[in-house]
This record gives structure tokens, C-alpha cells and sequence, in this order.
């Protein structure tokens, strides 16, 4: 049987130290409800180099944010499941999900045997 608590307690510890990885590189849009990059601004260079690094900067905390952002949802989603009879149970053959996999991924959805479906 899982310990639906201790669970708990593991996703929430992860969606907290998710919330603040983002709110160090992006912020919430409160329209989409998506974490999204913001621009450095605190450099004030006009140096077109250095403002290509900039860019390439920007769009690489843009994907992490995206990223960060995906899994913090699928952890908020799990966190609002977890009282649900369906939870930590595999989409695939509905069996319980192991342990120690919920653990290293509290937003786990397969079991391992159904890891890569
Ligand atoms: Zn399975």
C-alpha cells in the first residue's frame, strides 16, 4: 500500500523547490497560466554581440521555464488526484505504481514495467 502522505509531502517539496527555480528565471502569466521567461534587462549594453548572448540566454532559460513550468503542472495535477482512487496507478495496466518509483517521480504516471509507454 502507499503512504499516500508521505507522497504528499514529496510533491510538495518538489512544487515548492520548482516555484522558486521559476520565480528565479520567469514569472507567471496570470493570462495562460504559464511560466514564462523574462528577458534580462539588468545589462545595459548595446553591444550587438553581447546582445546575441543575451538572446541565446534568454531563449535557453525560455526552454528550461517551459520545462520546469510542464512539471510543476504535472505535480500540481498529481497533488490534486491524490485522494482520488486512480492515483499512483498506472495508465497502462492500472496496477499500483512501485514505490520507489513514485518516489524518485512523485507525478508518475506508469508503473515501471510501462516506463516507455
Ligand atoms: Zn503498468
Amino acid at each position: 500500500m502507499l503512504d499516500k502522505k508521505q507522497i504528499k509531502e514529496e510533491l510538495e517539496k518538489e512544487r515548492d523547490l520548482l516555484v522558486e527555480e521559476l520565480k528565479s528565471m520567469g514569472k507567471l502569466n496570470p493570462q495562460t497560466g504559464e511560466w514564462e521567461a523574462i528577458p534580462d534587462s539588468s545589462e545595459q549594453e548595446s553591444d550587438p554581440n553581447s546582445a546575441a548572448d543575451r538572446f541565446e540566454d534568454y531563449e535557453e532559460r525560455s526552454s528550461m521555464t517551459r520545462d520546469l513550468g510542464a512539471r510543476l503542472s504535472s505535480i500540481l495535477n498529481s497533488l490534486k488526484n491524490i485522494n482520488k482512487g486512480s492515483f499512483a496507478k498506472c495508465e497502462v495496466c492500472g496496477k499500483e505504481i512501485e514505490i520507489d518509483r513514485m518516489k524518485a517521480n512523485p507525478a508518475a504516471k506508469t508503473c515501471k514495467k510501462h516506463l516507455n509507454n
